[in-house]
């Protein structure tokens, strides 16, 4: 009687175990699942284009490469330049010239492999919010690429580049639309991130100027910082055709002079008028 007493309790305690590590592996499956899904969201980079042209700005200007554009910004500037890449993915999924794709670091090596040039500009939209960049430029080396990172110094992610190109944004780009102006004043200045880029980095600091009264916030700007380079200040002018980029070098280009800063026109738009992909 003892012994199929203690029978049954030994298969009641073996069930239930068996019932309880069956639901753990159920558990374990779920989170696993859960944390593949993650990891496919969170390190993927939405990229709007990859194209081969010259660079038009900053201290490279006149190198052919590869540029990577990714999709999405936080700033939205008055001024931006590449408007149709400030949208988060959502907004753009019917991107209509094809390249609109959430890809893998991997991906995007294949696909710039086969452009054949040895430089990469990565640049957006932001392309420091992506958390993906660490690993693209990881690999990017591991092929021997020369890098450009184009930022608006609001990140800071240990990526590897040849050249840091901050572009901090003054309160000219302000947005005029009520609600973004908010968001974007929260967002556009950040000093920590900027110094910390540019003791880390080869760095250029380019500063989009609209008016004369842009000058001096430029100064107070750097004032703020430690050993910053004069020759790696460049002023570019806020222009979309050639002729008022003119009009604006006539005043930028003495004030570089004093200063010791370059002068940055914005080459492109004299080489290919102002198109997208250029
Ligand atoms: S930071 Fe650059 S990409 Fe973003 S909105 Fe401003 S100009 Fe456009």
């Amino acid at each position: 009687m003892y012994e199929i007493f203690s029978d049954i309790v030994i298969y009641v305690l073996f069930y239930t175990y068996l019932k309880f590590f069956n639901n753990y592996c159920e558990l374990l499956r779920k989170r696993l699942t859960e944390i593949e899904i993650i990891n496919y969201v969170t390190f993927a980079m939405w990229v709007l284009e990859i194209y081969q042209s010259k660079q038009g700005e900053g201290l490279w200007t006149g190198k052919y490469s590869i540029f990577v554009r990714t999709l999405g910004c936080a700033l939205r500037c008055r001024y931006c330049d590449t408007p149709y890449a400030q949208q988060d993915r959502t907004e753009n999924e019917n991107e209509e010239d094809g390249i609109g794709a959430n890809l893998s670091a991997e991906e995007i090596v294949g696909r710039i492999l086969l452009l054949e040039l040895p430089h990469v500009v990565i640049t957006g939209g932001e392309p420091m919010q992506s958390p993906e960049i660490v690993e693209l430029t990881r690999l990017l080396k591991d092929f021997d690429y020369q890098i450009t990172i184009e930022t608006s110094g609001i990140v800071d992610v240990p990526v590897l580049c040849d050249l840091m190109s901050i572009s901090p944004k003054l309160s000219n780009s302000t947005p005029l639309k009520a609600g973004r102006d908010i968001a974007h004043e929260q967002n556009r200045f950040r000093p920590e991130v900027v110094q910390s880029l540019m003791l880390r980095y080869n760095y250029q600091l380019k500063f989009v100027v609209d008016t004369p009264n842009d000058l001096n916030e430029i100064e107070e700007y750097l004032k703020r910082f430690q050993g910053v380079v004069s020759e790696r200040v460049l002023l570019m002018p806020q222009a979309i055709d050639a002729r008022t980029m003119t009009e604006k070098a006539s005043w930028i280009i003495p004030f570089c002079e004093q200063r010791g800063y370059q002068y940055c026109p914005r080459m492109q738009i004299i080489w290919y008028g102002n198109k997208r992909r250029t």
